[in-house]
Protein backbone atom coordinates (compact mmCIF):
# COMPACT_ATOMS: atom_id res chain seq x y z
CA UNK A 1 0.00 0.00 0.00
CA UNK A 2 1.14 3.29 -0.94
CA UNK A 3 1.87 5.63 1.82
CA UNK A 4 -0.55 8.21 1.44
CA UNK A 5 -2.08 9.52 4.50
CA UNK A 6 -4.72 12.96 5.22
CA UNK A 7 -6.98 13.61 8.25
CA UNK A 8 -10.38 14.27 8.83
CA UNK A 9 -11.16 17.92 8.60
CA UNK A 10 -15.31 18.01 8.50
CA UNK A 11 -18.35 15.06 8.85
CA UNK A 12 -21.24 15.25 7.42
CA UNK A 13 -23.41 12.40 8.30
CA UNK A 14 -21.80 9.47 5.91
CA UNK A 15 -19.77 12.08 3.80
CA UNK A 16 -16.33 12.99 5.33
CA UNK A 17 -13.57 15.43 4.02
CA UNK A 18 -10.03 14.24 4.50
CA UNK A 19 -7.04 16.80 3.64
CA UNK A 20 -4.18 14.94 2.50
CA UNK A 21 -0.39 16.05 1.14
CA UNK A 22 0.03 13.81 -2.04
CA UNK A 23 -2.32 13.06 -4.83
CA UNK A 24 -5.44 11.83 -4.15
CA UNK A 25 -7.56 10.69 -7.09
CA UNK A 26 -11.14 10.59 -7.44
CA UNK A 27 -12.99 7.02 -6.75
CA UNK A 28 -10.01 6.04 -5.19
CA UNK A 29 -10.90 3.86 -1.95
CA UNK A 30 -9.65 5.07 1.08
CA UNK A 31 -9.70 4.09 5.27
CA UNK A 32 -10.25 5.86 8.16
CA UNK A 33 -8.69 4.77 11.28
CA UNK A 34 -11.00 5.74 14.40
CA UNK A 35 -11.41 4.00 17.71
CA UNK A 36 -9.41 0.67 16.67
CA UNK A 37 -11.55 0.37 13.81
CA UNK A 38 -10.14 0.57 9.75
CA UNK A 39 -13.27 1.96 8.05
CA UNK A 40 -13.38 1.62 4.39
CA UNK A 41 -14.28 4.55 2.10
CA UNK A 42 -14.32 5.80 -1.69
CA UNK A 43 -13.03 9.41 -2.60
CA UNK A 44 -15.63 11.19 -4.94
CA UNK A 45 -14.56 14.61 -5.40
CA UNK A 46 -11.11 16.24 -5.12
CA UNK A 47 -10.47 19.97 -4.39
CA UNK A 48 -7.05 21.12 -4.07
CA UNK A 49 -5.76 19.13 -0.55
CA UNK A 50 -9.14 18.27 0.45
CA UNK A 51 -10.98 14.92 -0.76
CA UNK A 52 -14.73 14.22 0.40
CA UNK A 53 -15.07 10.63 0.83
CA UNK A 54 -18.28 9.12 1.80
CA UNK A 55 -18.23 5.89 4.19
CA UNK A 56 -19.61 3.02 3.34
CA UNK A 57 -20.21 2.31 6.93
CA UNK A 58 -22.11 4.46 9.97
CA UNK A 59 -20.05 7.49 10.30
CA UNK A 60 -20.85 7.29 14.20
CA UNK A 61 -17.82 8.36 16.50
CA UNK A 62 -15.54 10.12 13.53
CA UNK A 63 -14.15 13.00 14.49
CA UNK A 64 -11.60 15.63 13.07
CA UNK A 65 -8.35 14.70 13.61
CA UNK A 66 -8.82 11.45 12.35
CA UNK A 67 -6.29 9.78 10.41
CA UNK A 68 -7.04 8.53 6.61
CA UNK A 69 -4.82 6.35 4.59
CA UNK A 70 -5.32 6.39 0.58
CA UNK A 71 -4.48 2.86 -1.42
CA UNK A 72 -4.12 4.44 -4.27
CA UNK A 73 -6.80 1.60 -5.84
CA UNK A 74 -10.27 2.49 -7.08
CA UNK A 75 -13.40 0.71 -5.57
CA UNK A 76 -13.10 -3.41 -7.22
CA UNK A 77 -14.95 -6.43 -6.92
CA UNK A 78 -13.44 -9.82 -6.65
CA UNK A 79 -13.84 -12.13 -9.51
CA UNK A 80 -13.45 -16.00 -10.11
CA UNK A 81 -15.22 -18.90 -9.17
CA UNK A 82 -17.77 -19.46 -6.79
CA UNK A 83 -19.71 -16.05 -7.81
CA UNK A 84 -22.63 -17.73 -8.69
CA UNK A 85 -25.02 -18.79 -6.07
CA UNK A 86 -23.57 -16.22 -3.66
CA UNK A 87 -25.52 -13.19 -2.14
CA UNK A 88 -23.65 -10.31 -1.23
CA UNK A 89 -23.91 -6.82 -0.27
CA UNK A 90 -23.07 -3.71 -2.21
CA UNK A 91 -19.84 -4.26 -1.39
CA UNK A 92 -19.42 -7.62 -2.10
CA UNK A 93 -19.36 -9.46 1.25
CA UNK A 94 -21.12 -12.48 1.13
CA UNK A 95 -24.07 -12.62 2.92
CA UNK A 96 -25.04 -16.08 3.09
CA UNK A 97 -21.61 -16.48 5.21
CA UNK A 98 -22.47 -13.54 7.67
CA UNK A 99 -25.95 -14.90 8.25
CA UNK A 100 -24.10 -17.93 9.49
CA UNK A 101 -21.49 -16.08 11.82
CA UNK A 102 -23.27 -12.93 12.58
CA UNK A 103 -26.30 -12.59 11.69
CA UNK A 104 -27.51 -10.63 8.71
CA UNK A 105 -25.53 -7.23 9.39
CA UNK A 106 -21.67 -7.12 9.55
CA UNK A 107 -20.16 -5.49 12.17
CA UNK A 108 -18.56 -2.31 11.50
CA UNK A 109 -15.13 -2.25 9.61
CA UNK A 110 -15.37 -6.11 9.10
CA UNK A 111 -14.71 -6.71 5.39
CA UNK A 112 -15.07 -10.61 4.57
CA UNK A 113 -13.57 -11.76 0.89
CA UNK A 114 -16.36 -12.60 -1.90
CA UNK A 115 -15.24 -15.79 -2.66
CA UNK A 116 -14.79 -18.74 -0.56
CA UNK A 117 -11.09 -19.18 -0.08
CA UNK A 118 -11.17 -22.59 0.93
CA UNK A 119 -13.04 -24.56 -1.43
CA UNK A 120 -11.40 -26.48 -4.04
CA UNK A 121 -11.95 -26.15 -7.61
CA UNK A 122 -10.98 -28.52 -10.40
CA UNK A 123 -8.82 -26.95 -12.54
CA UNK A 124 -8.37 -28.08 -16.42
CA UNK A 125 -5.40 -26.20 -18.37
CA UNK A 126 -6.09 -24.40 -22.26
CA UNK A 127 -2.87 -22.60 -22.16
CA UNK A 128 1.01 -23.88 -22.97
CA UNK A 129 4.36 -22.90 -20.93
CA UNK A 130 5.92 -20.25 -24.10
CA UNK A 131 2.80 -19.05 -25.15
CA UNK A 132 2.27 -15.77 -26.10
CA UNK A 133 -0.86 -13.98 -24.00
CA UNK A 134 -2.29 -10.62 -23.04
CA UNK A 135 -5.18 -9.48 -20.52
CA UNK A 136 -8.44 -11.90 -20.81
CA UNK A 137 -6.83 -14.87 -22.54
CA UNK A 138 -8.13 -17.99 -21.04
CA UNK A 139 -5.25 -20.21 -19.65
CA UNK A 140 -7.70 -22.82 -18.39
CA UNK A 141 -11.03 -23.88 -16.63
CA UNK A 142 -12.92 -25.04 -13.74
CA UNK A 143 -16.42 -25.95 -14.09
CA UNK A 144 -18.61 -24.37 -12.01
CA UNK A 145 -22.22 -25.18 -11.93
CA UNK A 146 -23.51 -26.23 -15.42
CA UNK A 147 -21.26 -23.43 -16.73
CA UNK A 148 -17.68 -23.56 -17.82
CA UNK A 149 -15.37 -21.12 -15.33
CA UNK A 150 -12.50 -19.53 -17.73
CA UNK A 151 -9.24 -18.49 -15.67
CA UNK A 152 -7.89 -15.74 -17.24
CA UNK A 153 -5.44 -13.60 -17.53
CA UNK A 154 -6.10 -10.60 -15.74
CA UNK A 155 -8.09 -8.27 -17.39
CA UNK A 156 -5.91 -5.04 -15.79
CA UNK A 157 -2.83 -6.37 -16.81
CA UNK A 158 -1.44 -4.21 -19.65
CA UNK A 159 0.98 -4.86 -22.93
CA UNK A 160 2.10 -8.76 -24.05
CA UNK A 161 2.85 -11.80 -21.59
CA UNK A 162 4.29 -15.18 -22.15
CA UNK A 163 3.48 -17.81 -19.84
CA UNK A 164 6.40 -19.08 -18.25
CA UNK A 165 4.70 -21.91 -16.52
CA UNK A 166 1.11 -23.00 -16.18
CA UNK A 167 -0.37 -25.68 -13.48
CA UNK A 168 -1.14 -28.92 -14.47
CA UNK A 169 -4.94 -30.07 -14.22
CA UNK A 170 -5.95 -31.11 -10.78
CA UNK A 171 -7.89 -29.56 -7.73
CA UNK A 172 -6.93 -26.34 -6.40
CA UNK A 173 -8.20 -23.52 -4.21
CA UNK A 174 -8.98 -20.07 -5.99
CA UNK A 175 -5.67 -18.48 -4.28
CA UNK A 176 -3.47 -21.15 -5.70
CA UNK A 177 -1.19 -19.74 -8.58
CA UNK A 178 -2.38 -21.46 -11.72
CA UNK A 179 0.28 -20.03 -14.47
CA UNK A 180 3.30 -17.80 -14.12
CA UNK A 181 3.95 -15.03 -16.94
CA UNK A 182 6.71 -12.76 -17.53
CA UNK A 183 6.66 -9.18 -20.16
CA UNK A 184 9.15 -8.38 -22.72
CA UNK A 185 10.65 -5.46 -19.15
CA UNK A 186 11.63 -9.17 -17.47
CA UNK A 187 8.31 -8.08 -15.20
CA UNK A 188 7.46 -11.22 -13.71
CA UNK A 189 3.44 -12.09 -12.50
CA UNK A 190 1.26 -15.36 -10.82
CA UNK A 191 -2.03 -15.74 -11.98
CA UNK A 192 -4.41 -17.25 -9.31
CA UNK A 193 -8.15 -17.79 -9.87
CA UNK A 194 -9.01 -14.46 -8.40
CA UNK A 195 -8.47 -11.52 -10.30
CA UNK A 196 -9.73 -7.61 -9.21
CA UNK A 197 -11.96 -5.55 -11.73
CA UNK A 198 -12.96 -1.48 -10.56
CA UNK A 199 -16.58 -1.34 -10.79
CA UNK A 200 -17.25 1.85 -12.61
CA UNK A 201 -15.30 1.38 -15.65
CA UNK A 202 -16.83 -1.12 -18.10
CA UNK A 203 -15.02 -4.20 -18.97
CA UNK A 204 -14.38 -4.00 -22.42
CA UNK A 205 -12.39 -6.82 -23.77
CA UNK A 206 -14.35 -7.79 -26.71
CA UNK A 207 -13.43 -7.58 -30.45
CA UNK A 208 -16.54 -5.58 -31.42
CA UNK A 209 -20.04 -4.83 -30.03
CA UNK A 210 -23.16 -6.12 -32.22
CA UNK A 211 -26.15 -4.58 -32.26
CA UNK A 212 -28.62 -6.44 -30.06
CA UNK A 213 -31.24 -7.70 -32.81
CA UNK A 214 -32.29 -10.89 -31.69
CA UNK A 215 -35.13 -11.54 -29.47
CA UNK A 216 -34.20 -12.40 -25.64
CA UNK A 217 -37.21 -15.08 -25.30
CA UNK A 218 -38.94 -14.33 -22.12
CA UNK A 219 -41.61 -16.75 -22.59
CA UNK A 220 -44.11 -13.79 -21.16
CA UNK A 221 -46.06 -13.40 -24.52
CA UNK A 222 -47.06 -9.64 -24.22
CA UNK A 223 -43.25 -8.54 -24.12
CA UNK A 224 -41.97 -11.03 -26.72
CA UNK A 225 -44.89 -10.72 -29.00
CA UNK A 226 -45.40 -7.09 -28.27
CA UNK A 227 -42.62 -5.23 -26.52
CA UNK A 228 -39.81 -7.67 -27.20
CA UNK A 229 -36.48 -7.16 -25.08
CA UNK A 230 -33.34 -8.43 -27.45
CA UNK A 231 -30.76 -9.98 -26.52
CA UNK A 232 -27.85 -7.86 -24.82
CA UNK A 233 -30.25 -4.57 -25.23
CA UNK A 234 -31.81 -2.60 -22.11
CA UNK A 235 -35.80 -2.62 -20.99
CA UNK A 236 -37.87 -1.13 -17.79
CA UNK A 237 -40.34 -1.77 -15.92
CA UNK A 238 -41.29 0.94 -13.93
CA UNK A 239 -44.86 1.07 -11.78
CA UNK A 240 -46.54 1.88 -8.60
CA UNK A 241 -46.12 -0.37 -5.43
CA UNK A 242 -47.78 -3.71 -5.85
CA UNK A 243 -48.51 -3.50 -9.72
CA UNK A 244 -46.17 -6.77 -9.86
CA UNK A 245 -42.24 -5.51 -11.16
CA UNK A 246 -40.87 -8.05 -8.40
CA UNK A 247 -43.04 -10.83 -9.52
CA UNK A 248 -42.68 -9.92 -13.56
CA UNK A 249 -38.60 -9.59 -13.16
CA UNK A 250 -38.80 -13.85 -11.48
CA UNK A 251 -40.68 -15.11 -13.34
CA UNK A 252 -38.54 -13.21 -16.51
CA UNK A 253 -35.40 -14.73 -14.17
CA UNK A 254 -37.12 -18.07 -14.53
CA UNK A 255 -37.58 -18.09 -18.09
CA UNK A 256 -35.57 -16.02 -20.10
CA UNK A 257 -33.05 -17.67 -22.92
CA UNK A 258 -30.28 -16.18 -20.47
CA UNK A 259 -27.60 -18.24 -19.09
CA UNK A 260 -26.44 -16.31 -15.73
CA UNK A 261 -28.85 -13.94 -13.58
CA UNK A 262 -27.58 -10.90 -11.60
CA UNK A 263 -30.40 -9.71 -9.46
CA UNK A 264 -29.14 -6.18 -8.10
CA UNK A 265 -32.24 -5.86 -5.04
CA UNK A 266 -31.92 -2.05 -3.73
CA UNK A 267 -35.32 -2.46 -1.29
CA UNK A 268 -36.95 0.73 0.31
CA UNK A 269 -37.70 -1.09 3.20
CA UNK A 270 -35.33 -3.76 4.67
CA UNK A 271 -39.03 -6.43 4.44
CA UNK A 272 -38.68 -5.94 0.52
CA UNK A 273 -35.27 -7.59 0.32
CA UNK A 274 -35.88 -9.87 2.52
CA UNK A 275 -38.75 -11.39 0.54
CA UNK A 276 -36.22 -11.13 -2.40
CA UNK A 277 -34.11 -13.34 -0.39
CA UNK A 278 -36.61 -15.48 0.79
CA UNK A 279 -38.47 -16.33 -2.42
CA UNK A 280 -35.50 -16.33 -5.06
CA UNK A 281 -34.20 -19.56 -3.75
CA UNK A 282 -36.86 -20.99 -4.17
CA UNK A 283 -37.40 -20.50 -7.63
CA UNK A 284 -36.84 -23.57 -9.85
CA UNK A 285 -34.84 -23.66 -12.69
CA UNK A 286 -36.80 -25.14 -15.84
CA UNK A 287 -33.81 -25.72 -17.35
CA UNK A 288 -32.00 -28.43 -15.22
CA UNK A 289 -34.54 -28.38 -12.45
CA UNK A 290 -32.59 -27.55 -9.51
CA UNK A 291 -32.45 -24.03 -7.86
CA UNK A 292 -32.38 -20.92 -9.81
CA UNK A 293 -29.89 -19.99 -7.40
CA UNK A 294 -27.52 -22.22 -8.75
CA UNK A 295 -26.99 -19.63 -11.76
CA UNK A 296 -27.65 -16.54 -10.14
CA UNK A 297 -26.35 -14.06 -8.08
CA UNK A 298 -27.65 -11.60 -5.83
CA UNK A 299 -26.53 -8.15 -4.52
CA UNK A 300 -29.15 -6.70 -2.28
CA UNK A 301 -29.00 -3.54 -0.50
CA UNK A 302 -32.13 -1.90 1.77
CA UNK A 303 -32.13 1.75 2.82
CA UNK A 304 -31.03 0.85 6.26
CA UNK A 305 -27.36 -0.24 4.49
CA UNK A 306 -25.24 3.31 4.26
CA UNK A 307 -25.86 5.24 1.06
CA UNK A 308 -22.39 4.48 -0.20
CA UNK A 309 -23.34 0.91 -0.26
CA UNK A 310 -26.27 1.46 -1.85
CA UNK A 311 -24.60 3.49 -4.81
CA UNK A 312 -21.99 0.77 -5.35
CA UNK A 313 -24.34 -2.11 -5.13
CA UNK A 314 -25.79 -1.59 -9.10
CA UNK A 315 -22.07 -1.09 -10.41
CA UNK A 316 -20.79 -4.17 -8.80
CA UNK A 317 -24.10 -6.47 -10.23
CA UNK A 318 -23.02 -5.09 -13.57
CA UNK A 319 -19.80 -6.11 -13.30
CA UNK A 320 -19.98 -9.38 -12.41
CA UNK A 321 -22.54 -9.69 -15.54
CA UNK A 322 -20.18 -8.47 -17.78
CA UNK A 323 -17.74 -10.70 -16.23
CA UNK A 324 -19.69 -13.95 -17.10
CA UNK A 325 -19.84 -13.02 -20.86
CA UNK A 326 -16.55 -12.91 -21.14
CA UNK A 327 -16.84 -16.65 -20.17
CA UNK A 328 -18.86 -16.45 -23.34
CA UNK A 329 -22.63 -16.66 -21.45
CA UNK A 330 -25.79 -15.02 -22.24
CA UNK A 331 -26.30 -13.13 -18.63
CA UNK A 332 -29.59 -10.99 -18.23
CA UNK A 333 -29.08 -8.12 -15.03
CA UNK A 334 -31.95 -7.09 -13.18
CA UNK A 335 -32.46 -3.91 -11.09
CA UNK A 336 -34.97 -3.82 -8.40
CA UNK A 337 -35.19 -1.25 -8.27
CA UNK A 338 -33.36 1.62 -9.92
CA UNK A 339 -35.27 4.53 -8.22
CA UNK A 340 -33.44 3.39 -4.58
CA UNK A 341 -30.10 3.45 -6.12
CA UNK A 342 -31.20 7.17 -7.73
CA UNK A 343 -32.30 8.04 -4.06
CA UNK A 344 -28.63 6.96 -3.10
CA UNK A 345 -27.52 9.21 -5.46
CA UNK A 346 -29.76 12.09 -4.74
CA UNK A 347 -28.67 11.88 -0.82
CA UNK A 348 -24.79 11.74 -1.81
CA UNK A 349 -25.55 14.59 -3.69
CA UNK A 350 -27.36 16.70 -1.46
CA UNK A 351 -24.21 15.96 1.04
CA UNK A 352 -22.03 17.49 -1.43
CA UNK A 353 -24.48 20.02 -1.52
CA UNK A 354 -24.18 20.14 -5.05
CA UNK A 355 -26.45 22.07 -7.12
CA UNK A 356 -29.67 20.09 -7.58
CA UNK A 357 -31.21 19.70 -10.49
CA UNK A 358 -35.03 18.44 -11.05
CA UNK A 359 -36.62 16.75 -7.79
CA UNK A 360 -33.34 17.40 -5.84
CA UNK A 361 -31.74 14.81 -7.91
CA UNK A 362 -28.02 15.65 -9.16
CA UNK A 363 -27.68 17.10 -12.24
CA UNK A 364 -25.95 14.27 -13.94
CA UNK A 365 -28.46 11.73 -12.60
CA UNK A 366 -29.25 11.22 -16.72
CA UNK A 367 -25.98 10.88 -17.56
CA UNK A 368 -25.50 8.39 -14.62
CA UNK A 369 -27.89 6.20 -15.47
CA UNK A 370 -27.24 6.12 -19.59
CA UNK A 371 -23.73 4.93 -18.33
CA UNK A 372 -25.64 2.28 -16.54
CA UNK A 373 -27.82 0.45 -19.27
CA UNK A 374 -24.84 1.45 -21.53
CA UNK A 375 -23.07 -1.45 -19.74
CA UNK A 376 -25.43 -3.60 -21.55
CA UNK A 377 -24.62 -5.21 -25.14
CA UNK A 378 -24.16 -8.10 -27.19
CA UNK A 379 -20.54 -8.88 -27.98
CA UNK A 380 -18.13 -10.61 -30.29
CA UNK A 381 -15.55 -11.97 -28.08
CA UNK A 382 -12.00 -11.97 -28.92
CA UNK A 383 -12.83 -16.22 -29.11
CA UNK A 384 -15.28 -15.74 -31.88
CA UNK A 385 -18.09 -15.95 -29.60
CA UNK A 386 -21.19 -14.03 -29.10
CA UNK A 387 -21.89 -13.29 -25.53
CA UNK A 388 -24.30 -10.91 -23.86
CA UNK A 389 -25.16 -8.30 -20.96
CA UNK A 390 -28.91 -7.51 -21.03
CA UNK A 391 -30.27 -5.21 -18.30
CA UNK A 392 -33.63 -4.29 -17.01
CA UNK A 393 -34.12 -2.19 -14.22
CA UNK A 394 -37.45 -1.97 -12.38
CA UNK A 395 -38.60 1.59 -11.88
CA UNK A 396 -40.45 2.73 -8.77
CA UNK A 397 -41.90 6.33 -8.96
CA UNK A 398 -43.77 7.32 -6.08
CA UNK A 399 -47.55 6.96 -6.83
CA UNK A 400 -46.90 5.59 -10.47
CA UNK A 401 -46.38 8.73 -11.68
CA UNK A 402 -43.40 7.93 -14.81
CA UNK A 403 -43.33 12.06 -15.21
CA UNK A 404 -40.62 11.94 -12.66
CA UNK A 405 -36.71 12.26 -13.35
CA UNK A 406 -35.87 8.56 -12.87
CA UNK A 407 -38.65 7.05 -15.08
CA UNK A 408 -37.77 9.78 -17.35
CA UNK A 409 -34.34 9.67 -17.67
CA UNK A 410 -34.23 5.65 -18.20
CA UNK A 411 -37.12 6.30 -20.80
CA UNK A 412 -34.30 8.28 -23.02
CA UNK A 413 -32.28 5.20 -23.08
CA UNK A 414 -33.35 2.13 -22.81
CA UNK A 415 -34.67 -0.12 -25.81
CA UNK A 416 -37.50 -1.11 -23.61
CA UNK A 417 -40.50 0.16 -21.94
CA UNK A 418 -43.08 -2.36 -20.06
CA UNK A 419 -45.48 -0.04 -18.00
CA UNK A 420 -46.57 -1.55 -15.53
CA UNK A 421 -50.59 0.03 -14.80
CA UNK A 422 -51.87 0.58 -11.40
CA UNK A 423 -55.50 -0.37 -13.08
CA UNK A 424 -54.30 -3.44 -14.45
CA UNK A 425 -53.20 -5.00 -11.55
CA UNK A 426 -55.99 -4.02 -9.85
CA UNK A 427 -58.25 -5.37 -12.23
CA UNK A 428 -55.37 -8.37 -12.08
CA UNK A 429 -54.90 -9.05 -15.38
CA UNK A 430 -51.47 -10.08 -14.95
CA UNK A 431 -48.80 -9.04 -15.98
CA UNK A 432 -49.97 -5.50 -15.18
CA UNK A 433 -47.88 -4.46 -18.48
CA UNK A 434 -49.84 -1.49 -19.85
CA UNK A 435 -50.61 -2.92 -23.67
CA UNK A 436 -51.30 1.02 -24.83
CA UNK A 437 -48.28 2.53 -22.75
CA UNK A 438 -45.61 0.27 -23.77
CA UNK A 439 -43.38 -0.23 -26.40
CA UNK A 440 -39.90 -1.58 -27.65
CA UNK A 441 -37.67 -0.90 -29.91
CA UNK A 442 -36.64 -4.27 -30.81
CA UNK A 443 -37.99 -6.75 -32.67
CA UNK A 444 -40.43 -9.53 -31.60
CA UNK A 445 -41.40 -12.98 -32.46
CA UNK A 446 -44.58 -12.07 -34.75
CA UNK A 447 -45.15 -10.24 -38.54
CA UNK A 448 -45.27 -6.35 -38.67
CA UNK A 449 -48.23 -6.52 -39.94
CA UNK A 450 -49.89 -9.00 -37.48
CA UNK A 451 -49.00 -6.80 -34.98
CA UNK A 452 -50.39 -3.77 -36.22
CA UNK A 453 -54.02 -5.88 -36.55
CA UNK A 454 -53.54 -6.28 -32.79
CA UNK A 455 -52.41 -2.95 -31.65
CA UNK A 456 -55.66 -1.27 -33.34
CA UNK A 457 -57.87 -3.67 -31.96
CA UNK A 458 -56.74 -2.83 -28.76
CA UNK A 459 -56.79 0.72 -29.33
CA UNK A 460 -60.30 0.98 -30.61
CA UNK A 461 -61.31 -1.89 -28.03
CA UNK A 462 -60.04 0.83 -25.57
CA UNK A 463 -61.55 3.85 -26.91
CA UNK A 464 -65.10 1.40 -27.31
CA UNK A 465 -64.91 1.29 -23.65
CA UNK A 466 -64.30 4.58 -22.76
CA UNK A 467 -67.39 5.18 -24.66
CA UNK A 468 -69.41 2.77 -23.30
CA UNK A 469 -68.67 4.15 -19.60
CA UNK A 470 -70.76 7.50 -21.06
CA UNK A 471 -73.40 5.87 -22.90
CA UNK A 472 -73.34 2.60 -21.89
CA UNK A 473 -73.95 -0.26 -23.91
CA UNK A 474 -77.19 0.21 -25.01
CA UNK A 475 -75.61 3.43 -26.65
CA UNK A 476 -73.07 1.42 -28.94
CA UNK A 477 -73.71 -0.51 -32.20
CA UNK A 478 -73.37 -3.85 -32.51
CA UNK A 479 -70.14 -3.56 -34.78
CA UNK A 480 -67.98 -1.52 -32.07
CA UNK A 481 -69.25 -3.90 -29.34
CA UNK A 482 -67.69 -6.45 -30.87
CA UNK A 483 -64.87 -4.80 -31.47
CA UNK A 484 -64.28 -4.12 -27.84
CA UNK A 485 -65.03 -7.83 -27.52
CA UNK A 486 -62.63 -8.72 -29.31
CA UNK A 487 -60.23 -6.54 -27.91
CA UNK A 488 -61.08 -8.10 -24.25
CA UNK A 489 -60.87 -11.28 -25.68
CA UNK A 490 -56.77 -10.46 -27.01
CA UNK A 491 -56.20 -9.55 -23.41
CA UNK A 492 -57.59 -12.12 -21.71
CA UNK A 493 -56.60 -14.97 -24.11
CA UNK A 494 -52.98 -13.73 -25.12
CA UNK A 495 -51.79 -10.99 -22.62
CA UNK A 496 -52.76 -12.19 -19.54
CA UNK A 497 -50.93 -15.26 -18.09
CA UNK A 498 -50.82 -16.69 -14.59
CA UNK A 499 -47.32 -16.42 -13.63
CA UNK A 500 -47.45 -18.88 -11.23
CA UNK A 501 -48.56 -21.92 -13.28
CA UNK A 502 -45.96 -23.75 -14.80
CA UNK A 503 -47.28 -24.72 -18.38
CA UNK A 504 -49.19 -21.01 -18.49
CA UNK A 505 -46.64 -19.00 -16.65
CA UNK A 506 -43.81 -20.03 -19.32
CA UNK A 507 -45.26 -19.88 -23.00
CA UNK A 508 -42.13 -20.66 -25.45
CA UNK A 509 -41.76 -19.35 -28.71
CA UNK A 510 -42.99 -22.07 -30.93
CA UNK A 511 -45.96 -22.00 -28.55
CA UNK A 512 -46.54 -18.25 -28.72
CA UNK A 513 -46.51 -18.40 -32.35
CA UNK A 514 -49.11 -21.23 -32.63
CA UNK A 515 -51.51 -19.47 -30.30
CA UNK A 516 -51.12 -15.95 -31.83
CA UNK A 517 -51.69 -17.30 -35.16
CA UNK A 518 -55.31 -17.95 -33.62
CA UNK A 519 -55.50 -15.29 -31.95
CA UNK A 520 -55.14 -12.77 -35.26
CA UNK A 521 -58.06 -15.33 -36.75
CA UNK A 522 -60.58 -14.23 -34.36
CA UNK A 523 -59.31 -10.75 -34.50
CA UNK A 524 -59.49 -10.56 -38.14
CA UNK A 525 -62.73 -12.55 -38.94
CA UNK A 526 -66.00 -10.63 -39.58
CA UNK A 527 -68.54 -12.09 -37.34
CA UNK A 528 -71.96 -12.17 -37.61
CA UNK A 529 -74.01 -12.30 -34.30
CA UNK A 530 -77.73 -11.56 -33.81
CA UNK A 531 -77.62 -9.51 -30.70
CA UNK A 532 -74.85 -7.91 -28.25
CA UNK A 533 -75.66 -11.17 -25.79
CA UNK A 534 -74.99 -13.46 -28.39
CA UNK A 535 -71.97 -12.24 -29.03
CA UNK A 536 -71.14 -11.85 -25.57
CA UNK A 537 -71.63 -15.16 -24.87
CA UNK A 538 -70.30 -16.99 -27.78
CA UNK A 539 -66.82 -14.57 -26.80
CA UNK A 540 -66.97 -15.83 -23.40
CA UNK A 541 -67.48 -19.78 -24.51
CA UNK A 542 -64.05 -19.36 -27.08
CA UNK A 543 -62.21 -17.47 -24.10
CA UNK A 544 -62.82 -20.34 -22.05
CA UNK A 545 -61.41 -22.58 -24.98
CA UNK A 546 -58.19 -20.69 -25.15
CA UNK A 547 -57.66 -19.96 -21.16
CA UNK A 548 -57.73 -23.82 -20.57
CA UNK A 549 -55.46 -24.89 -24.06
CA UNK A 550 -53.35 -22.54 -22.33
CA UNK A 551 -52.85 -24.56 -19.69
CA UNK A 552 -52.03 -27.66 -21.21
CA UNK A 553 -49.13 -29.28 -21.51
CA UNK A 554 -47.98 -28.85 -25.28
CA UNK A 555 -47.06 -32.76 -24.94
CA UNK A 556 -50.48 -33.42 -23.91
CA UNK A 557 -52.84 -35.92 -25.69
CA UNK A 558 -55.70 -33.28 -25.92
CA UNK A 559 -53.55 -30.78 -26.99
CA UNK A 560 -53.98 -31.18 -30.81
CA UNK A 561 -57.93 -31.85 -30.00
CA UNK A 562 -58.05 -28.69 -27.92
CA UNK A 563 -56.91 -26.87 -30.71
CA UNK A 564 -58.99 -28.17 -33.41
CA UNK A 565 -61.83 -27.56 -30.82
CA UNK A 566 -61.08 -23.54 -31.12
CA UNK A 567 -60.68 -23.54 -34.83
CA UNK A 568 -64.45 -25.22 -34.71
CA UNK A 569 -66.21 -22.48 -32.78
CA UNK A 570 -64.09 -19.61 -34.56
CA UNK A 571 -65.68 -21.08 -37.85
CA UNK A 572 -69.10 -21.30 -36.13
CA UNK A 573 -69.70 -18.18 -36.33
CA UNK A 574 -67.92 -16.03 -38.78
CA UNK A 575 -69.77 -14.53 -41.80
CA UNK A 576 -69.68 -16.83 -44.73
CA UNK A 577 -68.48 -14.45 -47.71
P1 LIG B 1 -43.99 -4.54 -6.86
O1 LIG B 1 -42.66 -5.18 -6.94
O2 LIG B 1 -44.36 -3.82 -8.13
O3 LIG B 1 -44.19 -3.67 -5.68
P2 LIG B 1 -44.86 -7.26 -6.52
O4 LIG B 1 -44.21 -7.87 -7.71
O5 LIG B 1 -44.22 -7.50 -5.22
O6 LIG B 1 -45.09 -5.70 -6.73
O7 LIG B 1 -46.37 -7.77 -6.51
C1 LIG B 1 -47.22 -7.47 -5.44
C2 LIG B 1 -48.29 -8.54 -5.33
O8 LIG B 1 -49.16 -8.51 -6.48
C3 LIG B 1 -47.75 -9.95 -5.30
O9 LIG B 1 -47.41 -10.34 -4.00
C4 LIG B 1 -48.89 -10.76 -5.85
O10 LIG B 1 -49.85 -11.01 -4.86
C5 LIG B 1 -49.52 -9.83 -6.85
N1 LIG B 1 -49.01 -10.13 -8.20
C6 LIG B 1 -48.04 -9.46 -8.86
N2 LIG B 1 -47.82 -9.99 -10.07
C7 LIG B 1 -48.65 -11.04 -10.18
C8 LIG B 1 -48.91 -12.01 -11.19
N3 LIG B 1 -48.24 -11.98 -12.34
N4 LIG B 1 -49.85 -12.94 -10.96
C9 LIG B 1 -50.55 -12.95 -9.81
N5 LIG B 1 -50.35 -12.09 -8.81
C10 LIG B 1 -49.43 -11.14 -8.98
MG1 LIG C 1 -40.99 -5.02 -5.76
Amino acid sequence: MPDKKGRIVGVNGNMLTAEFDTGVTQNEVAYVLTGGERLKCEVIRVRGTRADMQIFESANGIRVGDAVEFTDELLSVELGPGLLTSVFDGLQNPLNVLAEESGFFLKRGVYLNALDREKVWHFEPLAGVGSNCVAGDRIGYVNEGIFKHYIMVPLAWRGNWRLTAVTAAGDYRVDDVMAEAENEDGERRQITMVQQWPVKIPIRDYAEKLLPEEPLVTQTRSIDTFFPVARGGTFCTPGPFGAGKTVLQHSISQNAEADVVVVAACGERAGEVVEILREYPHLADPRTGRSLMDRSIIICNTSSMPVAAREASVYTAVTLAEYYRQMGLNTLLLADSTSRWAQALREMSGRLEEIPGEEAFPAYLESLIAAFYERAGLVRLRTGETASVTIGGAVSPAGGNFEEPVTQATLKVVGCFLGLSRSRSDARRYPAIDPLDSWSKYRGLADASDMDTAREILHRGSEVSQMMNVVGEEGTSLDDFVVYLKSEFLDYAYLQQNTFDAVDGACGRERQLILFRQVLEVLRSEFSFADKGAARSWFLQLRQLFLDWNYLETESAEFAEQQQAILNKIAECRCHE
